[in-house]
């Protein structure tokens, strides 16, 4: 099995701000595999703040190339992907690339989109939010109204009160969509955040995702007993591994491809937290729509999406899985479902 691996940088159609920094693009690389005559697409992003590099991507790929090029049957997905998870520690979004390939690989072998494979019904695909940055007030409005075709809007908050509470009544000024609210850790005191959920779940809020720094699981813990919304954990979870520990801390989990090392611990992931009645969000960095449409296969499973990634990006290489009227649509091609535009 052959490796072919590329950077690719994406541009924002708009500078993205969370509550630690903004960005105006995100690196990303793009791979391909092939096969017997077959190739899958796969896909790495990137946001610098979490730690992978193009740099260190383009060496998890070289370490892999040897161990692909001895793979006779990629289906073996249960040799080959542990295999790639031991070649090297960290490395979530290189390993979510192959990962993504190989499930890209094995659908067009099978003729058949993942979500048929795995029995789901793409009528179930719930509805995207979309996410709405930390910006100035005119910003904020603008992108409000460009938004009209969401169900749900996503606010990033977590710098202080006064900003946030100024984001989300520039918000209401422009629609009474329903919200929810990313803090990306940026509430360090529990009776304040609390006090600001409070606030929040006055103003058509739906839930609060990582309200807390991600090691903060006692504070979390007691702002889950107190919230009137529910608690989401997006930096506290990584791996399928970190499930059980959140239980009772946080009331659902959002998991991410990059995060997961791929579709494949992305499914375990969520038949695990299921199994322990959690609820269930798939998000995603800025993507293209190749990792995009990969994560949509599984949205059928989830009770809330966040895949707004491809969306955010000018001249996306890939078309797949599309948001019609707010819904994700899953196309009715094979594997992931992405082909280059
Ligand atoms: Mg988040």
């Amino acid at each position: 099995m052959q490796l072919r691996f590329r950077p690719h940088t994406l541009i924002l159609r708009h500078a993205f701000g969370i509550a630690s920094n903004t960005r105006t693009s995100t690196p990303a690389m793009l791979i391909e595999i092939e096969h017997d005559g077959v190739v899958g697409y796969g896909e790495s992003a990137m946001p610098p703040y979490l730690g992978e590099t193009q740099e260190t991507a383009a060496s998890f790929f070289s370490r892999a190339t040897p161990l692909l090029a001895d793979v006779r049957d990629p289906f073996q997905l249960e040799e080959i992907l542990p295999a790639l998870d031991a070649l090297a520690s960290g490395n979530s979004a290189a390993k979510a690339a192959i990962d993504i390939a190989l499930h890209d690989w094995i659908g067009k072998k099978l003729g058949a989109p993942w979500f048929r494979l795995w029995g789901l019904n793409p009528a179930k695909a719930p509805v995207t939010s979309f996410t709405i940055g930390i910006d100035t007030p005119e910003v904020v409005r603008e992108k409000t109204r460009e938004a009209s075709e969401y169900k749900i809007l996503k606010v990033k908050l977590g710098r202080d009160a006064a900003t946030d509470r100024a984001l989300i009544t520039t918000i209401r000024e422009v629609t009474a969509t329903p919200l929810t609210v990313d803090a990306n850790q940026g509430w360090t005191d529990r009776t304040e955040a609390l006090r600001m959920i409070e606030w929040l779940a006055e103003r058509n809020v739906l839930y609060i995702e990582q309200p807390m720094p991600k090691t903060a699981l006692d504070d979390t813990a007691w702002l889950r007993e107190r919230s009137p919304l529910p608690l989401i954990a997006d930096e506290s979870l990584q791996r399928v591994g970190d499930v059980p520990r959140l239980r009772g801390v946080f009331d659902g989990i959002n998991i991410k491809l990059m995060k997961s090392t791929g579709l494949r611990e992305a499914h375990k992931t969520i038949i695990l937290a299921r199994s322990l009645g959690m609820k269930l969000m798939l998000g995603c960095m800025t993507e293209t729509s190749c990792a995009i449409s990969a994560a949509a296969q599984l949205s059928p499973l989830v009770d809330w999406a966040d895949l707004d990634g491809a969306l955010l990006i000018k001249d996306d290489p890939f078309d797949g899985a599309r948001i019609v009227d707010g819904k994700i649509t899953l196309p009715d091609r094979p594997g992931i479902g992405a082909v280059k535009r």
